[in-house]
């Protein structure tokens, strides 16, 4: 016997030895039940409600610093390559000032000798010119690139900026609508318990936690339980239909009811 099917007929039993010492009809045993999961259900609904919105904020604050950080590092590297192409410009300024100061000076000179070298030396101020520029020029093109990345960067921030603080938003509306909810149904929920008898409520609450979505008493959907979808033969659905035993799902365990439980009159 598999262990899950053990703990379903271990609770079906103590379900069974609950019914026998009462004398409230099944029937509403199990529509209070089933009531009880309702109200139950809903407080889970609040807690998957909260659960995940202060996660995605905070994994959204981290994306935004992570790309603040991007940003100001993308800056700073900006306004150095801007110094750098400064320089450069600087450079060739200086360079051009010189060969006006040769070119004046080859005006007097006396000598070939003299001639030669201002020559020679207005020939290399033309290179480190064109060596300046050419540099600028790869400067200036880093710098184009890295304003195309911090635009993008800027785009995805106000993107993300906007979702934090819709989700904030949400969040502080949910916290404030449901706190008041959450309270009401836990007092409601507290309610029903006390319509239920101990030893049944403890194998609601011990199915209940064995599964994440804290399903413990489902309806029968299109032939299937509620709770594992596994189908339920037809002789198993007509004794539910009859409300006469307490009938626990054989592949997972919750106990199932008919669809029409919560018309019955108790
Ligand atoms: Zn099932």
């Amino acid at each position: 016997m598999h262990k899950n099917e053990y703990q379903s007929c271990a609770i079906l039993l103590i379900m069974a030895k609950a019914v026998v010492h009462t004398e409230i009809p099944i029937a509403t045993k199990l529509k209070h039940l089933y009531e009880l999961q309702l109200i139950d259900s809903e407080i889970d609904k609040i807690k998957v409600l909260k659960g995940e919105l202060p996660m995605i904020v905070s994994d959204l604050e981290d994306e935004i610093s992570g790309l603040n950080i991007r940003l100001s590092k993308l800056q700073n590297a900006i306004s150095d390559l801007e110094k750098e192409a400064g320089n450069f410009k600087t450079s060739a300024k200086a360079s051009e000032d010189a060969i006006k100061k040769y070119e004046k000076q080859l005006d007097g000179v006396k000598n070939n000798r003299e001639f030669d070298a201002l020559t020679k030396e207005i020939n290399m101020q033309r290179l480190e010119i064109q060596l300046f520029e050419k540099r600028k020029k790869e400067v200036d093109e880093q710098i184009k690139m890295k304003k195309q990345n911090l635009d993008g960067i800027k785009d995805r921030l106000k993107l993300k900026q906007a979702e934090i603080e819709e989700k904030k938003a949400e969040l502080e509306k949910i916290i404030e609508k449901t706190d008041k909810e959450e309270s009401a149904l836990r007092s409601k929920s507290d309610k029903s318990r006390k319509k239920i008898e101990a030893r049944l409520l403890h194998a609601y609450d011990t199915i209940r936690k064995r599964y994440r979505n804290g399903l413990s008493v489902v309806t029968v959907k299109r032939n299937a339980c509620g709770g594992c979808f596994n189908q339920i033969p037809p002789q198993m659905q007509l004794e539910i239909g009859l409300n006469k035993k307490i009938i626990a799902c054989e592949h997972c365990g919750r106990v199932l009811v008919d669809e029409l439980i919560l018309s019955i009159e108790e």
